[in-house]
C-alpha cells in the first residue's frame, strides 16, 4: 500500500478550515491517500510529510511560530530539505529571505530566495480578484488578493510561476511553493493539486 501523506496546517489565523477542506478535496480528486490536520505541537513537525501556511497577519503568525518552537522545528526541516511547504499570502511573507520596509516585524523562515513587500497592493479596500496565468496551468486561474504581498525580486534557484500587472505573485523553489493570493477561497483546487503533485 502507498504510504499515507500527512499534511499539517498552521492553525494560528486565517482561513484554516477552508484550506483544510480544499486540501482534502484536492487529495480526493488526485486519488492520493492522505490526511490533513491542524498542527498542535512542535513535535508533530518532525512527523509530517508537508506543511501549509494559511494567510492572516504575518507579524502575529511569525511571533506565535517563534514562541511555540514551531519556527525552529520547521527551520531545521527546511535546512534538511525534507519538508515541502505551501505558503499563501501571510504564509508567503514568512517564507521569504528578505522583506522590503518592514524587516523587524516578522521573523522570516528564509525558505525561498525572494524579497517580499507586504501589503503591496494597498489596504483592505484595495483587495481584488483577477484571472491570472500560472505556468503549467492550461486555463486562467481566478486569484483572490486580500492585502496581498508581492514578491519584489527572486534569485538563485527560485522560479517565477505567475505575475499580475507585471508583479511576481507566485514562485516555487524546490519543494516549496509560495503565492500571494488565496487559493482556498474559490473552490478551484488546481493550486492545492499542484502542491500535492510536488509531494
Ligand atoms: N497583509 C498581511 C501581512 O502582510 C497578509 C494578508 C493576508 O494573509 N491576507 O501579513
Amino acid at each position: 500500500m502507498v504510504k499515507k501523506i500527512s499534511i499539517g496546517v498552521i492553525g494560528v489565523q486565517g482561513a484554516v478550515s477552508e484550506h483544510i477542506a480544499s486540501m482534502k478535496n484536492a487529495l480526493r480528486e488526485t486519488k492520493a491517500n492522505g490526511e490533513v490536520f491542524v498542527i498542535k505541537h512542535k513535535d508533530e513537525i518532525n512527523e509530517i510529510d508537508a506543511i501549509l501556511f494559511p494567510g492572516g497577519e504575518s507579524t502575529t503568525i511569525s511571533k506565535i511560530l517563534y514562541k511555540s518552537g514551531f519556527h525552529d522545528a520547521i527551520s531545521k526541516r527546511i535546512k534538511e530539505n525534507t519538508l515541502p511547504i505551501m505558503g499563501t499570502c501571510a504564509g508567503c511573507v514568512i517564507l521569504a529571505s528578505d522583506l522590503k520596509d518592514t524587516k523587524k516585524d516578522v521573523t522570516l523562515l528564509s525558505a525561498i530566495n525572494m524579497q517580499v513587500q507586504r501589503n503591496a497592493f494597498g489596504r483592505q479596500r484595495e483587495s481584488f480578484e483577477k484571472y491570472i496565468d500560472i505556468k503549467g496551468f492550461t486555463d486562467p486561474y481566478n486569484a483572490v488578493f486580500i492585502r496581498a504581498p508581492v514578491i519584489n525580486k527572486v534569485w538563485g534557484n527560485c522560479k517565477v510561476l505567475a505575475k499580475v500587472n507585471n508583479r511576481i505573485i507566485m514562485v516555487k523553489q524546490g519543494n516549496i511553493l509560495a503565492l500571494s493570493f488565496h487559493p482556498e477561497l474559490t473552490g478551484d483546487l488546481r493550486v492545492h493539486r499542484y502542491f500535492i503533485d510536488m509531494l
